[in-house]
């Protein structure tokens, strides 16, 4: 038998190498010009903006501060925006990230009483270690990873730190990782893959499926009022 015969084979999948086209720091605004893009075959389910915008900047390599100023050029990138319908330019966000504006739409929490959610990043570790958030994972009403059935975290496993939910330059410099110590929030992998690829099918259909479930309670909890209009 040969001496490495009995080691569990290692997962390809997560060992592939990024997919994503890495661009030379000074050329990330003629490039974004030229219509560099990522692709929403490479995105999740679900996937939060945070999560999208990681992947946008890998992609490009964008430094954070430059994509802050390309989505909301009247903050200031340090002090960032709250990722909710309400604060970002959606039509200027699917612009500048080329990714069609349902998409968009859907990587954001609304304002509606059943939007509630976590003003501190929540996160699931082994989604984490596929390179995945998902917009369900701030809300207020969820509690587990769909997919993976783990509680989900606020704290850095490493630190104890908590980081706001909010898109700043720190933030976006920080893919997968804890905005004070840096170390990443799943089990050491790396995490800028194409989810697609490293995901299960089972853990998609698991995020979809519920997903699915608070999009038709939502439309559910808008019940038509007899002036024609509707009512939570
Ligand atoms: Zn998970
Ligand atoms: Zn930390």
């Amino acid at each position: 038998m040969p001496p490495d015969a009995r080691l569990p084979r290692r997962n390809a999948a997560a060992i592939k190498a990024p997919r994503f086209p890495i661009l030379p720091f000074d050329e990330w605004r003629i490039s974004l010009a030229r219509g560099s893009a990522l692709s929403p075959g490479l995105l999740m389910p679900g996937e939060s903006l945070v999560s999208i915008l990681w992947k946008f900047a890998c992609a490009n390599a964008l430094p954070g501060h430059a994509l802050v100023d390309l989505i909301s050029p009247e903050v200031h990138p340090h002090e960032g925006v709250a990722p909710v319908r309400d604060a970002v330019d959606l039509t200027r966000l699917s612009r500048v990230l080329r990714l069609p504006s349902n998409v968009v739409r859907a990587s954001l929490p609304g304002a509606a009483p059943h939007d509630r959610y976590h003003e501190v990043f929540r996160y699931c570790r082994q989604c984490a270690a596929h390179g995945y958030h998902s917009v369900l994972f701030q809300r207020e009403d969820e509690n587990l990873c769909p997919a993976h059935q783990q509680s989900l975290q606020t704290r850095c496993p490493y630190c104890n730190g908590e980081i706001p939910y909010i898109i700043n330059a720190s933030v976006i410099g920080a893919p997968f990782r804890c905005g004070w110590c840096h170390s990443h929030y799943s089990y050491g992998r790396l995490s800028l893959l194409s989810t697609t690829a490293a995901m299960r099918r089972q853990d998609r259909i698991a995020i979809s499926r519920r997903l699915r479930l608070r999009s038709s309670n939502e439309v559910e909890g808008v019940r038509p009022c007899a002036d024609g209009n509707s009512r939570l």
